[in-house]
């Protein structure tokens, strides 16, 4: 039976690029989203792949969204954090506001979507845990305190999560893109992302489908012993 496979934010950006790259190599994928129905109705028209609406700030949504999938679709083998948001602003000017809605998504979103998910993977001893962290949780970057700082929480919690889940077959690994032609990263201004295509090597922005092959790599049983990794994807763009 085919594997099943969650991709959160998996119907836009990246994470749609994820969402076809697994079900292209045979994983029955569910897409989960947080209010975008448009995008939803067009990117499940267009690739047949379902969609589930759920805020992964939300603990309890998460875990009955995922209680869905798992009757829907059958148990999740393979689940991806990609869902994510930005809220930039320099730290003097950072409102309390904006720290606790990037920390809510994409950092307790990370906890709230791994961890209803974790007793089944340990119980049927395999598991792939692949969370969407970025560069500038490797770097910090400007006006982005905290959006970097939930990041860099993502390596800690994939480097502690492998040590846990090592014996029971589940593997837990982290992905850093550098900058990948997304409406996240169009949204920047055009001035300002000229300047960080400039300071790129590989002289371009990434394009979502080269994270999606890391995924499917770093879900299939090719990757067994890497466990607690950080695939960097950044076009050379090295971080002193
Ligand atoms: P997009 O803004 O293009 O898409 C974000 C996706 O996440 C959408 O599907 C959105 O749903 C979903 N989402 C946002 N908030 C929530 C939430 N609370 N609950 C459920 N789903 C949510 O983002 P990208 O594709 O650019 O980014 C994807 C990931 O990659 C993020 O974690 C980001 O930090 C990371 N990343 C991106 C880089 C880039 O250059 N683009 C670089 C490095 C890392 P909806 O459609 O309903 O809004």
């Amino acid at each position: 039976m085919a594997r099943v496979a969650l991709v959160t934010g998996g119907s836009r950006g990246i994470g749609a690029a994820i969402s076809k790259a697994l079900n292209d190599a045979g994983y029955t994928v569910a897409a989960n989203y947080a209010g975008n129905d448009e995008a939803a109705a067009k990117f499940t028209a267009e690739t047949g792949i379902k969609t589930y609406k759920w805020n992964v700030a939300d603990y309890d949504a998460s875990k009955s969204g995922i209680a869905q999938v798992e009757s829907d679709l059958g148990p999740i083998d393979v689940v991806v954090a990609n869902a994510g948001i930005t809220r930039d602003a320099p730290f003097h000017k950072m409102t309390p506001e904006q720290w606790h809605q990037v920390i809510d998504t994409n950092l307790t979103g990370v906890f709230n979507t791994v961890h209803p998910v974790w007793p089944g993977m340990r119980e049927r001893k395999f598991g792939r845990v692949i969370v969407i962290s970025s560069i500038n949780g490797q770097k910090g970057q400007f006006a982005q305190v905290n959006y970097a700082a939930t990041k860099a929480g993502d390596l800690g919690i994939v480097k502690s999560l492998a040590q846990e889940g090592a014996r029971a077959g589940i593997t837990a690994n982290a992905i850093c893109p550098g900058y990948i032609a997304t409406e996240m990263v169009m949204a920047i201004p055009e001035e300002v992302r000229n300047k960080i295509i400039a300071g790129i090597p590989a002289g371009r922005l990434g394009e979502p489908d080269e994270i999606a092959r890391c995924v499917a790599f770093l879900a299939s049983d090719d990757s067994g012993f890497i466990n607690g990794s950080t695939i960097s994807a950044n076009g050379a763009q090295f971080f002193v």
